[in-house]
């Protein structure tokens, strides 16, 4: 009987990118972090690359489990240090697709020095960042993406700080692919990480994503499905949109797009000509 029931099951294809062998997940009721995996999964099935080709990196976090759970090359770095392990991962083998999986907290306070020097440096690599507003892995404090007067366990009275603008910062440093999406806009952002992932360059795209356990219980703002409902209605799609106007406020109007699309010279592209122009012939190209 067993057997005709897990016969009729048809076979979900997201499957075929897990190590199942992992599954279940951690991830919370309501979490938005699934979400986005299947829309990476689906991304990657309609990118056509060669998968022993593609690694993905994560840090530490509630989204730094995703490396663990793609059956691909990938990798559990330190907290923070997704962005430089990704880095020497692409200069050692520049043949290689490489992707950073991880968290707002991880990518851009802990390892905030090494996301502005990466897009910098026009470093090729594809960030994909879910943005839940919080640390959540650790206990739900305050992060620098949380924003003003919301509530976190280190800020119990409001936060007072200035949150980053995430889509700005990314430009500012050099970013050639900037987008945002939420967990509600699944098509949108599939799209996005199949443009971003094709991109050569620094591709950045923030995904906001519910914490239900921690973020919106601390906060009063219902359950994971309560967050899509805010999202649905309270998102604008803006391509192209002038990013200094994109911040986001508590439980204010997200802006959503593409918002860069450009080209610019990579970190190897740049190496390779300098210093072809300074050794002239005797200069061998690097790559990989
Ligand atoms: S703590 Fe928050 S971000 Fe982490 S798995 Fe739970 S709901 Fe998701």
């Amino acid at each position: 009987m067993l057997y005709e029931i897990e016969e009729a099951i048809p076979h979900n294809s997201v499957e075929d990118y897990l190590r199942m062998d992992r599954i279940p997940h951690i991830w919370c009721p309501g979490c938005g972090i699934g979400t986005t995996v299947n829309c990476f999964v689906r991304a990657l099935e309609t990118s056509n690359l060669n998968l022993d080709k593609v690694s993905v990196v994560s840090g530490i976090g509630c989204t730094g489990r995703v490396a663990g759970y793609m059956n691909l090359d990938s990798f559990h770095a330190t907290h923070g240090r997704a962005i430089p392990f990704a880095t020497g991962l692409k200069l050692a083998n520049p043949e290689l697709k490489v992707i950073v999986y991880s968290g707002d907290g991880d990518l851009t306070a802990i390892g905030g020095n090494h996301f502005i020097h990466a897009a910098r440096r026009n470093v090729d690599m594809t960030v994909i960042l879910v943005n839940n507003f919080i640390y959540g892995m650790t206990g739900g404090q305050v992060a620098p993406t949380t924003p003003m007067t919301a509530t976190a366990t280190t800020t119990p009275f409001g936060n007072f700080e200035n949150s980053f603008n995430l889509p700005y910062l990314a430009e500012s440093c050099g970013a050639v692919y900037v987008a945002r999406w939420t967990s509600y806009h699944v098509r949108h952002l599939t799209k996005a990480m199949k443009e971003a992932i094709a991109k050569k360059g620094f591709s950045f795209i923030e995904v906001l994503s519910p914490c239900p356990t921690l973020y919106s219980r601390r906060n009063k703002l219902g359950d994971g499905l309560d967050q899509m409902v805010y999202y649905e209605k309270n998102s604008e799609i803006k391509h192209g949109a002038d990013t200094r106007t994109v911040a986001l406020e508590f439980q204010g109007k997200i802006i959503c797009g593409k918002f860069i699309d450009k080209e610019r010279p990579t970190y190897l592209e740049l190496m390779n000509a300098h210093y072809k122009k300074v050794f002239g012939d005797s200069f061998q190209e690097y790559n990989g």
